[in-house]
């Protein structure tokens, strides 16, 4: 949960909310978790996920179709605090260290996707941009997606 603060000179609100929207694009897609590690960066950048296989052209689209989708949809990016009885109800907790009572923050976008988080988000989809998927790769049970979002400044 604090990787994103190991660059914060590159994090981008944006592009981290985009990775809440591709992972839980690709949980209901393959019915695969979410990505277990991620480097999210300004420029590109990049989810891994425990995968059998690589992915084809045609579900590299229809996974952009989806979260562009939803980006366009513009829905609202929300956080809660619950504690973690609440919050256990609604989300896997199994990888986030912590104890009974403790609050924990909830992230939601939309009806969409709701995660566990501690960074920061943009507060609508539409802020995010266009979502590109750059390449993807696979190897050892790992599947690597490479992205970009066209940013407002760009057009
Ligand atoms: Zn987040």
């Amino acid at each position: 949960m604090n990787e994103y603060n190991a660059n914060r000179k590159e994090y981008d609100p944006r592009m981290h909310s985009a990775e809440h929207i591709l992972n839980q694009t690709m949980v209901r897609m393959f019915n695969c978790g979410r990505a277990f590690s991620a480097h999210i960066e300004k420029k590109k950048s990049k989810c891994d996920y425990h995968f059998e296989r690589n992915i084809s052209p045609d579900e590299i689209f229809r996974i952009e179709k989806k979260v562009n989708e939803i980006i366009t949809s513009d829905l609202p990016v929300r956080e809660s605090l619950l504690n973690r009885e609440e919050a256990e109800k609604l989300v896997s907790l199994e990888k986030l260290p912590g104890h009974a009572g403790e609050m924990v923050r909830l992230i939601t976008i939309g009806d969409y996707d709701i995660c566990p988080c501690s960074g920061m988000h943009a507060s609508s989809t539409k802020e995010i941009g266009e979502f590109k998927i750059i390449s993807t790769d696979w190897a050892n049970g790992v599947l690597r997606i490479r992205f970009r979002i066209r940013q407002q400044e760009e057009k």
